[in-house]
């Protein structure tokens, strides 16, 4: 199938053929035909799968017979509006929009919390057709007025199960009680929870329901490893993972913003380059702390859920559980940041006897069993030559939804962080080919590793035991 099959008009086909590709992903194909057609869509894709493009494309071409140059504000109502979790999605989806709305006249913007407020206030004056935000700025503009949602005639949800997640109900709600009731609506979910089930009934009307890959499902490309080790000899294990391993770009997910900083600095001191980012740094400081890690400045980012949601790394070929999710739908958020596109990765948990019932949800939800490695050789040098001072596993969860907004709020205009949102466009590692996969991919691959070298694990580590080598 062509992307002209789908019916697009020719300039989003002259603006997706500048970006190379050839043929939609599978989202695109089942989500773009009913888009057009004016319907309600229900669709289970995750980060990675093209489906930003899946209704960024056909909200353009819904929405190009109200295109116009015309410099009066008026001419120029929110005619769309895109809700994102975090920040980086947000402006990753404002990059997407403004790529593949290249040649079409409409104008768009992003507002998003952690930058000030008043370049985002001025761009909406002037007035924009498309508005992508994350919920808790918007409704700071709705407070303040400086934007109307009156003539929303397009709505999309993406990542909504994330939205949930992170406690945006209410405010999503207070959102689409300020929208005209008469509109087309998409939700957009990674994971299918009876709550995502919930919203979508009250949001959509007679939905097309459009799947990609099963539901809760981690894709086949990406080998699973869990490495069973005491909460106190994590951090000298992923130490000596990404030294022994030569691992290069590791994403690494704490629970907790504390840890997340804690780990960062201590792998610095370990000799391994590290930086965290979670919803405590300024936005400056994330993108700071992304953009090094993905020219390979950094070799480890240790995250948050939160930070890290939608995130798109190119090639990015590790995902380490230092602390395994509390929510076992989380760890298929974490994994597929790897793996994507066709590419190998390796997701490694590390695993303390406390986070036993956590991994056996993960099992239970997968309906796989991660392959274990015991640590063995790794296990026996550290008891008989253990580090001084204890490390706890910390407890303070990252914040729902509300800590994080006050902290939005507390950078919001008075912050001298940087005062506009940090141009996505010039960043072109956000975006990388897609290559098509198959799309029902259930089994946990046996450990082993999609990179580093083979042999050192080998000589490092007790081969695992025979009756946990299980697959699906
Ligand atoms: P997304 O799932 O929207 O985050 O998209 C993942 C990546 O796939 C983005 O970097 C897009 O540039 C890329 N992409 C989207 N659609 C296609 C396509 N039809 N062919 C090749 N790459 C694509």
């Amino acid at each position: 199938m062509s992307f002209s099959d789908l019916g697009l008009a020719p300039e989003l086909l002259r603006a997706i053929a500048d970006q190379g590709y050839t043929e939609p992903t599978p989202v695109q194909a089942k989500a773009i035909p009913p888009i057009l057609q004016g319907q309600d869509v229900m669709a289970a894709a995750q980060t990675g799968t093209g489906k930003t493009a899946g209704f960024t494309l056909p909200m353009l071409q819904r929405l190009k017979e109200f295109a116009n140059t015309s410099v009066s504000p008026a001419r120029h109502p929110v005619r769309a509006l895109i809700l994102t979790p975090t920040r980086e999605l947000a402006a990753q989806v404002q990059d997407s929009v403004k790529t593949y709305g290249k040649h079409i006249p409409l104008r768009s913007a992003v507002v998003y919390g952690g930058v000030h407020i008043d370049p985002q206030i001025a761009e909406l004056r002037a007035g924009v057709e498309i508005l992508v935000a994350t919920p808790g700025r918007l409704l700071d503009h709705l407070g303040q007025k400086t934007v109307n949602l009156s003539q929303v005639q397009f709505l999309v949800l993406d990542e909504a199960d994330r939205m949930l997640d992170m406690g945006f109900l209410p405010d999503i709600k207070r959102i689409l009680a300020m929208l005209p009731a008469k509109r087309q609506s998409l939700l957009f979910s990674a994971t299918y929870s009876d709550d995502i089930r919930g919203l979508a009934k009250q949001l959509l009307t007679n939905p097309v329901s459009v799947e990609v890959a099963r539901r809760n499902s981690v894709i086949e490309t990406v080998t699973h490893l869990v490495y069973k080790v005491e909460a106190a000899a994590k951090r000298d294990l992923l130490t000596h993972l990404i030294k022994s391993r030569d691992m290069r770009q590791v994403l690494v997910f704490c629970n907790t913003k504390i840890g997340a900083n804690r780990l960062a600095y201590k792998l610095d001191k370990d000799g391994v380059g590290a930086a965290a980012i979670h919803s405590d740094r300024t936005q400056g400081e994330r993108m700071q702390a992304l953009a090094e890690f993905k020219e390979g400045k950094t070799k480890v980012l240790v995250a948050t859920d939160i930070a890290a949601r939608g995130l798109d790394i190119e090639q990015l070929p590790f995902v380490v559980n230092f602390d395994l999710p509390g929510s076992p739908e989380d760890y298929v958020h974490r994994v597929g940041r790897t793996g994507r596109a066709g590419m190998t990765g390796e997701a490694i948990s590390l695993v303390s006897d406390e986070e036993r019932d956590d991994l056996a949800a993960i099992e239970k939800l997968l309906n796989i069993k991660l392959p274990v490695q015991e640590p063995g050789q790794f296990e026996r040098e550290r008891v008989s030559a253990p580090r001084g001072g204890s490390r706890r596993p910390e407890s303070r969860p990252e914040p729902r939804r509300d800590e994080h907004r006050r902290s939005e709020h507390r950078s919001a205009p008075s912050r001298s962080v940087s005062p506009r949102a940090p141009a996505p466009s010039a960043d072109p590692l956000f975006s990388r080919p897609y290559t098509p996969s198959s799309e029902e991919t259930q089994t946990a691959k046996p450990a082993a590793p999609a990179r580093g070298p083979k042999k050192q694990i080998a000589a490092l580590f007790l081969p695992p035991a025979p009756a946990e080598k299980q697959d699906a």
